[in-house]
């Protein structure tokens, strides 16, 4: 890698400017496209660094004559220009993949369909208490590439979508954790379940026999693709349901983990995060733990203290008796079939949004069990009635977050849980799910 290397970045958000500082101080020839309006803060940074960067258009010639180009997760894969920058052989990568090569750092990938954010935060967490040197990036937000640039750390966890896994060549994480496989932004893979598949098993395999491969024993799609395929590091599993030589499982309310001859025990009771997706979250961030050795104490502390993120089964409030729940981050129908799950009180269920492709009859034993009534929060609610009208005795359609807590104080009881968890997106009536779960947080304390 000569010092005239040409580097191309296509996207200036976080990935793309984060990969832009760090190629800039690796002595590349760097500039940053960026078809639609770059955003204030990634301006003033590339001015900063001196980077050279378009806006509003994608020079097509000065693309191509880069000897290599980075791309923004959010740019598909199958678009023209990305096409004819494959077809003269030029080699297409994303900035994990880049950042990867520029550090020597201990490298833990975290991916799965739900619940990156929340293990790879509490793995950084579990890591950081135990006093090691770890930076927490990737899809959570914060650009791994940038983060090497700035002040390179000793370790990191990297939340990986599969959009990041797809633009990989050599990266190798010293771990992978994989948590589950179901379908989600099918759109972008030509509604083949397969290629989604494909996608998240990249995280194994550039690996070596002295990495590892944790993942979920219980989750089929995983276990049928591993019965077809060669993983070449040293593979853990977890499980709810089979105890295991080597992994970690739950037995008589504990979780357990059995590691190189050694074993750690805790109650589930004592779990920060409560509810049985979390289960499987904490067994993979606490082997991730024990694979480094950190001391048994120490991950026991830090699961019981962990801070639970907002919009993740996140408790608003108690009004009257009647519980609030905040989980705006559900967007698709298996994290809400977690949320309905944990449920342990009669619930008024506030769902809805943009369909993503929903196919909702796995929630309909769980909605006859527990939901006494629902609230649509959407513009399009024919589905939702569709699916539910013969197991609730109310459905009720709502326009806004006030409008849907106002109709859910109004309803409600005392000893019932108001639940928001739309198994949808937001953008017909909100900016994002954050924005949602704000509203609705904001609602419930106006009540
Ligand atoms: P991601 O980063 O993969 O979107 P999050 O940790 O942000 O995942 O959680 C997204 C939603 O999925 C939340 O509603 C959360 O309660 C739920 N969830 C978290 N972990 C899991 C899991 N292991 N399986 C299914 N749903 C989960």
């Amino acid at each position: 890698m000569g010092k005239s290397k040409k580097l191309a970045i296509l996207g200036a958000g976080e990935s793309g400017v984060g990969a832009a500082i760090l190629a800039k101080k690796m002595g590349y020839e760097v500039w940053v496209s960026d078809k639609g309006k770059v955003a204030g803060k990634y301006a003033k940074a590339l001015v900063e660094h001196g980077i050279d960067w378009e806006e509003g258009t994608h020079t097509l010639d000065r693309i191509l004559s880069a000897d290599e180009v980075v791309k923004s997760p959010g740019i598909p894969d199958d678009i023209d220009l990305i096409k004819r920058i494959r077809g003269k052989g030029i080699p297409v990568i994303s900035e994990i993949e880049f950042a990867g090569r520029h550090t020597s750092a201990t490298t833990i990938a975290i991916t799965g369909s739900n619940g990156k954010t929340t293990t790879t935060t509490l793995t950084h967490s579990l890591l950081k208490n135990a006093g090691l040197d770890v930076g927490l990036v990737g899809n959570i937000g914060f650009s791994f590439a940038r983060q090497v640039a700035e002040k390179d750390h000793e370790y990191y966890v990297i939340e990986m979508s599969s959009f990041q896994l797809d633009g990989i060549a050599d990266f190798a994480p010293d771990v992978a954790v994989l948590l589950n496989i179901t379908p989600d932004h099918l759109d972008r893979y030509d509604y083949q379940l397969d290629r989604y598949v494909d996608s998240k098993f990249r995280i194994t395999q550039n690996q070596t026999d002295n990495q590892y491969f944790i993942y979920c024993l219980d989750d089929q799609l995983i276990t049928s693709r591993l019965q077809q395929t060669n993983i070449t590091a040293k593979c853990l599993p977890f499980s709810q349901y089979q105890v295991l030589a080597e992994g970690a499982w739950i037995e008589d309310q504990k979780l357990i983990i059995n590691l190189k001859k050694k074993r750690f025990e805790m109650f589930i009771y004592d779990l920060a995060l409560q509810g049985r997706h979390n289960l499987y979250n904490s067994m993979a961030a606490g082997i991730v733990a024990r694979i480094f050795d950190l001391r048994k104490d120490g991950i026991r502390e830090s699961l019981k203290n962990f801070q639970n993120l907002e919009h993740r089964l996140e408790f608003v409030a108690k009004v009257h008796g009647i519980e609030f729940i905040n989980d705006s981050k559900a967007t698709n129908v298996n994290s809400t079939w977690f949320a309905l799950e944990t449920m342990d009180k009669p619930v008024v269920w506030i769902v809805g949004g943009v369909d993503k492709g929903n196919d909702y009859a796995s929630l309909v034993p769980l909605v006859k069990k527990s939901v006494k009534m629902i609230i649509c929060l959407g513009n399009d609610n024919r589905k939702i009635h569709e699916a539910f009208s013969r197991h609730v005795d109310l459905i009720v359609n709502t326009g806004s977050a006030q409008e849907a807590v106002k109709v859910s104080y109004h309803f409600a009881q005392k000893g019932d849980v108001v639940l928001l968890s739309p198994a949808c997106a937001s953008f017909d009536l909100f900016e994002n799910y954050q924005d949602r779960g704000w509203q609705f947080k904001n609602a419930v304390k106006a009540l």
